[in-house]
């Protein structure tokens, strides 16, 4: 017995009979492709046979439906043995396949079409008259076929670019897209942020805006550059020019755009993808000179010799942004004595005439040769001391220090005498590597502390920020004796020149000033060190003429735009503020060839920069009909205003590029030109920037400096940020550990279907809805089936209610006439619909997954649409129990449809096509999508009265007590399944039992025993005791017994009633009324 339900009644009604609809008739011409891949689905997807019913063509899998009915032995027409699970299901097959062949086994491995029903003569001759489902929404996705199928209905209807065009520009949402970089395959994270945009772009869709979203790609810069460098033969390298790599590079980076782009798609992501933008269009590149025009004109862009992060192995400057500082680094760290030559007055007191050095400390030794100063923190104190090293010596110290240098040195050092930091000030040293070299100590800022070193900071203007800046103030020389290659040059001497700072020059340097007596310690020191990101070795810093952009004449009106922004979540505001407050300049000038040039020529003669408002105005206007590219194959002359008075003078081109955040960041002013909601807006402001939360200081902050320069306001409302995507562990994903996940190989499977099953993009989808990505989200094989266990259950709760839409009468029930499960159904929807909804504003799309699926779990599979089978399969089809019924199913599932179409888009249209082909639905016309019906319907008509709902809760509160009983009856082997019992209730108190007689109100759904799903439900007298509602459903007692009477065939409920009617001796009296109106 237990066989035919095999988990009880609260399962999900999963299993069902699917089945399309005779004639093409139904179907629409438009719907054609569509429908014959159901049909081949159907037939040559999973074994079904196809066949002819009475009244419409069935197909029905073998592998669940049929032999199970025919296993059964018991009435193969009760819509019964249909309840099962997905999972249920497979576990069926297999205990089928070991079970001994019995009669129905045999039958079925002959061959039979699977038709349980036919063989059955108990049930046979009321099969037709039960209701089952019919829908052409297939229980399997078969998404590498289907959703391919879709995304070309949408593409054929055009149906984003409609829904775009149709609609008021005062409605316009934009999102813009940041640009990926088009270089190489994309990854999860890649899939992470666009589907993130997709759901809000296709829920905005829904809510009725017009939705401007224009992908992108950043198309310039080094690694394309390189990769474009090592495609070249040797022969192409020796006479290499900029316009080859520049050639190469182009066609590396619009392949990738190509390929990037139809992933993409495949994720069913919408947007304009005919025309995105690329930093490498002549447009493009014209927008951004005009923003760095108008920079340069109002001063914030200038030339000037600065230390700049470099990069020895690209040969570049780098931005911030293109660092990484990895764990592990070890530098060559030396504290060394730099003798005094003139001591302070306060100073020259306290040596008596003893000749003493200034103690410094250094994580570069090779930057010694460009020291052009001590600096000291005038606030500190200081101590000369006198050293007993091998040989003594006085030294000069920060207080604080004095004890951890001994033990460091090794050394007693002897105190004699204190002072300030203020009146070391004026003491004269002498550089150790070149003793004609007589330096100053000067004054420090904050940063000379007493954390580490001695207190004294050795100060190389040319090799670091803070150095530059005392530089600044105190006139020393910006000293950098290094070339491109990280070289020393022949400036810092000849036992130098040439040699690598990183390597062996700076031994050469310990050894010099060990050579010297100068060195007084070294040892290894682990530290923060910045690497270039992309060539994983370490940079340097570095003084070289540099474009920088000056943030300082607009950095409080940048702190004003951080404030107006929306930050998602909020502490993205204090991180870019914080980064914008202690942002220096922007270096912007790069080294390279692949990208858009600095717009400025050089006088050959003097090499002062030439520039002017018409220069850039022409260049501007060059690029934007031939590219940035003519750059370097027009002459000067040609690419000077005709009238320029520079014309004829002895010029050259710059060579410099500009950093390609600095390309990337003038999007807004490139890529929106038609985004715009009214005519005379250049560009608009943006609604939404939404990027991973490393952009806090990359794009979103380029963008928001060239934006602020020029137009005094950020470019965005709002920015949302996301957190990175790590294995199932929590591990950052690496081709070497081998837990790299390919969203590609989440939708159409690996090469190993077992181990990587094709998934499809909605499954992709939803994991990507299931996370909190405001920080790093978890992906794996693991999560991956979770997840599509729960799409599978959801998919089967959308498909019942669909199928048992197929005679959907519109209006055959009024509102007011609902049973009250009807409406207390519809207003549990509403609640769960606003819920969806608010998520969804607050784009909590893990809220809208966590709601949508308890609702389609706790609310409908395990109780409403469990209940539901008896109303839906045995009623006369137009029962009042059976409309009514149709009518929260039809409202339910549209509106589940809709609510699920950010997220699940392929499966949403799916459905929706089916729900329109179904009865009485047939909506719109030709090629009608989905997302063209608007956002949800059912929200604000809840019917009836919401005190009902608290008698609902009880009531569903003692179904759990029931279920439990039921339950525990079944394991002890005193019934199978759940009709086979007779419940008893006591109510734990006497409002308990006043909510059941309530909700008894035998309208053949407001009743007990359909609730519970048994045959006869008896109400004891409830407990006296008066507790509280809790309380009182855990004191509620029910026992099981055996249902009286005898089982009818066509509804499997018991009833004493089998067997009163002479035609129809094997039905209860419900059934026998209904077999009668059938006429059956
Ligand atoms: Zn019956």
């Amino acid at each position: 017995m237990s066989s035919e339900r095999p988990h009880g009644r609260w399962l999900a009604p999963f299993g069902f009979v699917g089945g399309v609809r005779a004639g093409g008739r139904l179907l629409g011409p438009e719907w054609g492709r569509l429908r014959a891949g159901v049909l081949r689905t159907g037939v040559d997807g999973c074994g079904c046979a196809l066949r002819q019913s009475q009244r419409w063509w069935w197909w029905l899998p073998l592998t669940s439906r049929s032999v199970i009915g025919g296993r059964s032995g018991r009435s193969p027409a009760s819509p019964r043995p249909l309840s099962c699970s997905i999972a249920q299901e497979s576990k069926d097959a297999g205990s089928r396949r070991d079970r001994p062949e019995g009669k129905r086994g045999k039958k079925a491995a002959a061959g039979d079409t699977g038709d349980g029903v036919a063989e059955d003569a108990e049930g046979a001759p009321y099969r037709h008259t039960v209701n089952l489902p019919v829908t052409s929404f297939d229980q399997r996705a078969n998404a590498v076929v289907r959703e391919p199928q879709i995304q070309q209905f949408w593409a054929e209807h055009r149906v984003f670019e409609r829904l775009a065009a149709s609609r008021l520009a005062e409605a316009t949402f934009v999102l813009h897209d940041g640009p990926p970089y088009a270089n190489g395959a994309l990854h999860i994270g890649h899939a992470l942020n666009k589907i993130l945009k997709d759901i809000i772009n296709r829920y905005q869709i829904l809510r009725g805006k017009r939705v401007h979203f224009l992908p992108g790609w950043d198309c310039h810069g080094l690694p394309i550059e390189l990769r474009a460098l090592q495609s070249l033969s040797k022969k192409e390298k020796a006479s290499l020019t900029p316009m080859l790599i520049r050639q190469v590079a182009e066609r590396f980076a619009l392949d990738a755009v190509q390929e990037q782009r139809a992933s993409f798609q495949r994720y069913g992501v919408w947007a304009a993808w005919e025309r995105p933008y690329l930093t490498l269009d002549p447009a493009y590149e014209a927008a951004q000179i005009q923003v760095f025009g108008e920079m340069f004109l109002k001063g914030f862009i200038y030339r000037g010799r600065k230390p700049v992060h470099w990069s020895p192995s690209s040969r570049t400057a780098l931005a911030e942004a293109e660092l990484e500082y990895p764990e592990g680094h070890v530098s060559r760290s030396l504290y060394a004595a730099f003798e005094v030559v003139q001591p302070s007055e306060r100073a020259r007191a306290l040596l008596q005439g003893r000749s003493a050095s200034v103690a410094v400390w250094t994580t570069t030794p090779w930057t010694i040769p460009a020291n052009r100063a001590v600096a000291v923190n005038p606030a500190l104190e200081y101590q000369v001391v006198e050293a007993a090293m091998p040989q003594r010596r006085v030294l000069i110290v920060a207080t604080s220090l004095v004890e951890t240098l001994s033990a460091k040195w090794g050394t007693v050092l002897r105190l004699l005498g204190t002072l300030r930091g203020a009146d070391l000030i004026g003491t004269t040293y002498r550089h150790p590597l070149y003793p004609q070299l007589i330096l100053r100590v000067v004054l420090g800022g904050d940063y000379v502390t007493t954390d580490a070193g001695t207190g004294l900071v050795h100060t190389a203007p040319g090799h670091g920020t803070e150095d530059f800046a005392v530089g600044q103030r105190e006139s020393l020389e910006v000293f950098s004796p290094v070339d491109d290659a990280g070289r020393f040059t022949a400036e810092a001497g000849e036992a130098l020149a040439g040699l690598s700072v990183l390597g062996e020059g700076n031994a050469k340097v310990i050894a010099e000033l060990q050579a010297c007596g100068a060195l007084l310690l070294e040892e290894p020191y682990e530290h923060k060190y910045p690497y270039d990101w992309r060539t994983k070795k370490p940079t340097i810093f570095r003084a070289t003429d540099q474009w920088f952009a000056s943030i300082e004449p607009f950095r409080q009106q940048a702190l004003r735009a951080v404030a107006q922004v929306q930050w998602i979540p909020p502490a993205g505001a204090a991180r870019m503020r914080g980064m914008i407050e202690s942002r220096s300049e922007w270096c912007i000038s790069r080294q390279r060839a692949w990208g858009v040039p600095i717009p400025v020529f050089f006088d050959e003669a003097t090499g002062e920069p030439v520039v002017d408002a018409d220069i850039l105005q022409h260049v501007q206007s060059v690029f934007a009909q031939h590219g940035s590219s003519a750059w370097w194959t027009l002459s000067v002359d040609d690419l000077l205003p005709p009238h320029s008075p520079h014309r004829g003078r002895a010029l050259r081109r710059g060579t410099d590029t500009m950093d390609v955040w600095f390309d990337s960041g003038t999007s807004w002013a490139a890529a929106l030109r038609d985004a715009s909601a009214s005519e005379g807006e250049a560009a608009p402001k943006v609604d939404l920037y939404l990027e991973g939360s490393d952009q806090h200081r990359g794009w979103f902050q380029s963008s928001l400096l060239t934006s602020v320069a020029t137009r005094g306001t950020a470019p965005y409302r709002a920015v949302l940020t996301h957190g990175f995507v790590l294995d199932e562990k929590g591990m950052k994903m690496s081709k070497s550990v081998g837990n790299v996940v390919d969203p590609m190989e989440i939708i159409v499977g690996g090469a190993d279907a077992k181990k990587k099953p094709p998934y499809g993009a909605d499954v992709l989808r939803l994991w990507v809805s299931s996370v909190d990505y405001s920080s790093d989200v978890l992906i794996g094989p693991t999560i991956l089936r979770q997840v599509a266990d729960i799409y599978r259950k959801l998919r089967n709760t959308l498909r019942y209610m669909a199928g048992n839409l197929y005679d959907f009468e519109a209006g055959a029930v009024a509102y007011a006439d609902l049973p009250s499960l009807d409406r207390y159904m519809l207003r549990r929807a509403s609640q769960v619909m606003r819920q969806v909804q608010e998520a969804y504003d607050e784009y909590a799309f893990y809220r809208v997954f966590q709601t949508l699926q308890r609702f389609a779990v706790v609310d409908l599979s395990n109780f409403y649409l469990d209940i539901a089978k008896d109303r839906c399969y045995v009623a006369v089809p137009s029962e009042p129990r059976r409309r009514s019924c149709q009518l929260v199913m039809h409202a339910v599932v549209r509106d589940m449809a809709r609510a699920l179409a950010p997220i699940l888009p392929h499966t949403a249209e799916d459905l929706w096509q089916s729900l329109r082909r179904g009865g009485g639905d047939a909506e719109a016309g030709a090629g009608s999508s989905i997302f063209e019906h608007g956002w949800l319907q059912h929200v604000t008509q809840a019917p009836g009265d919401a005190s009902e709902d608290a008698v609902w809760d009880t009531v569903r509160g003692v179904r759990d007590v029931v279920n439990k009983a039921l339950e525990g009856a079944r394991s002890a082997g005193e019934i199978g399944a759940s009709l086979e019992a007779h419940v008893v209730i006591r109510p734990g108190s006497a409002a308990v039992a006043e909510c059941l007689r309530q909700c008894d109100r035998g309208n053949g759904v407001d009743e007990l025993r359909y609730l519970f799903i048994v045959s006869q439900v008896t109400l004891e007298p409830a407990l006296p005791e008066k507790v509280p509602l809790a309380a009182a459903l855990e004191a509620t007692e029910v026992s099981v017994r055996r249902a009286d009477g005898h089982k009818c065939v066509r509804c499997w409920n018991y009833s004493v009633r089998v067997g009163e009617h002479a035609t129809h001796p094997r039905l209860c009296e419900r059934c026998v009324e209904s077999v009668q109106r059938l006429g059956a």
